[in-house]
């Protein structure tokens, strides 16, 4: 009898709350195991992984295994008022568990990596990646690439927190794979620890330039850690109702970085990912476990409410529920819907409906224009606007005060109407 196809094991679980690939793995897994009834098993384990809130009855109030103290539940209509989670406990067996078994593994199935290790943030997971991988030894860095990030983040200062010894490559402008060779000819393998790949987030280098790319790289044959930055998981953006924008073109991602050498791949979680404030190691299981194991790594670890943010983040993209990631849901509006709310909105409160241009910020996409549309009115009105309740934040331009819309809940386009017609006077 042929077995049957992974299509439909993976349509015949439709019913557990778990995004269709992870279903899909379950699945292939059950039938690669020469036993397709057990995919429904295997579903159930993977969606018991998942953070969620959790009842304890145990009488010890501050349990590790649950996150110690509680958070507070809200309790509005006399719901509770604490939960616990299932942070460090396996609800499968009830033994102790990992933080990192439910954000972290997901992250790394979004984008296509072995393994993933999530830290506070992305200067920690660079941080981290140098000291646990090249300390005392040389790491390999473009001299177009010796960047400043901002907020001080800058990759000789964190290279000689690391204890990696910095080896500059190359020139500013144009640094290519035989300088990189000729470097590691000079420290000699064995004294090197990384290449690292620093991506300039937030500024560019135009004219007579060149670099040379993570596939060429990667034949060097030591580890190329790849700093991507900004967090965009997958250049394809599946998660899009339409194609990948222009304005993400010259953006590296995490899947596409990884698939073209990389060992690794580090980025932010709130900039393109557009999830909470952290930082994500990806990539060879082997090196994402010496990550994990450095002491460093206990320094640096997140917490339940932002690996319960990170954790929403993943499945909304393995979901391709692009709704739920307000950055994508606010990047792919398109022009003609802001500005028929343009139009709402001017209609209320007098205004004028302009063309504006949005960017993506956060150092994230440099010098790239996201074509959008708003309302402006005469005069500079920011700081009457800024000291309403709620504070509604806008530009001045041309003694014109400038509201975008694309940044804004359209939830939120009433408020804003009222807004600038008290501000108005
Ligand atoms: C933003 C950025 C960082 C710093 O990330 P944080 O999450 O702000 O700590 C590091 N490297 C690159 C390439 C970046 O773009």
């Amino acid at each position: 009898m042929r077995p049957p196809s992974v299509d439909a094991v993976a349509r015949g679980l439709a019913d557990i709350d778990l995004p269709h690939p992870l279903l899909v793995d379950a699945a292939r897994a059950a039938i690669a195991a020469g036993d397709p009834d057990s995919a429904r098993a295997r579903a159930t384990e993977t969606a018991a992984t998942l953070l969620r809130g959790v009842i304890n009855a145990t009488g010890v109030m501050l349990h590790t295994n649950l996150g110690r103290a509680p958070l507070p539940a809200g309790g509005g209509g006399g719901g509770p008022r604490w939960r616990y989670s299932n942070l460090e406990l396996d609800l499968a067996t009830g033994r102790r568990g990992s933080r990192r078994n439910h954000a972290a593994s997901l992250l790394a199935r979004a984008c296509g990596a072995e393994a993933a290790l999530v830290v506070n943030n992305n200067a920690g997971a660079v941080l981290l990646t140098l000291a646990a991988l090249a300390r005392d030894r040389a790491v390999l860095v473009s001299r177009g690439e010796l960047v400043e990030i901002g907020g001080g983040f800058r990759i000789p200062d964190v290279m000689a927190q690391s204890g990696a010894r910095l080896v500059e490559v190359g020139t500013t402008n144009r640094t290519r794979l035989a300088d990189y060779a000729a470097a590691l000819d000079a420290t000699g393998e064995a004294e090197t620890g990384l290449v690292l790949q620093v991506h300039r987030s937030n500024y560019r280098i135009v004219g007579f330039t060149e670099d040379a790319t993570t596939a060429q790289l990667a034949t060097l044959g030591v580890p190329v850690v790849a700093d991507i930055g900004s967090g965009l998981i997958d250049a394809d953006t599946p998660w899009l109702p339409g194609p990948p924008p222009g304005w993400l073109a010259a953006e590296p991602a995490a899947r596409q970085t990884l698939e073209a050498g990389a060992a690794l791949v580090t980025f932010s979680g709130d900039k393109l990912l557009g999830g909470p404030q952290a930082g994500v190691i990806a990539g060879r299981r082997d090196l994402v476990e010496a990550c994990a194991r450095h002491p460093l790594n206990r320094a640096l670890r997140p917490g339940g409410l932002v690996l319960a943010a990170l954790q929403d983040a993943a499945l909304a993209y393995l979901g391709r529920d692009v709704t739920r990631i307000a950055f994508w849901a606010m990047a792919a509006t398109p022009v003609v819907d802001l500005r028929r709310r343009a139009e709402a909105v001017a209609a209320r409160c007098g205004a004028r409906v302009i063309d504006t241009i949005a960017v993506a910020g956060g150092g994230s996409v440099p010098g790239q224009d996201i074509p959008s549309a708003g309302v402006a009115v005469a005069g500079d009105l920011a700081g009457a606007l800024r000291r309403g309740d709620p504070p509604v934040l806008a530009r001045v331009h041309d003694e014109e005060t400038v509201l975008d819309l694309r940044t804004v809940d359209p939830a939120d386009d009433d408020v804003v109407a009222e807004a600038l017609s008290a501000a108005r006077g």
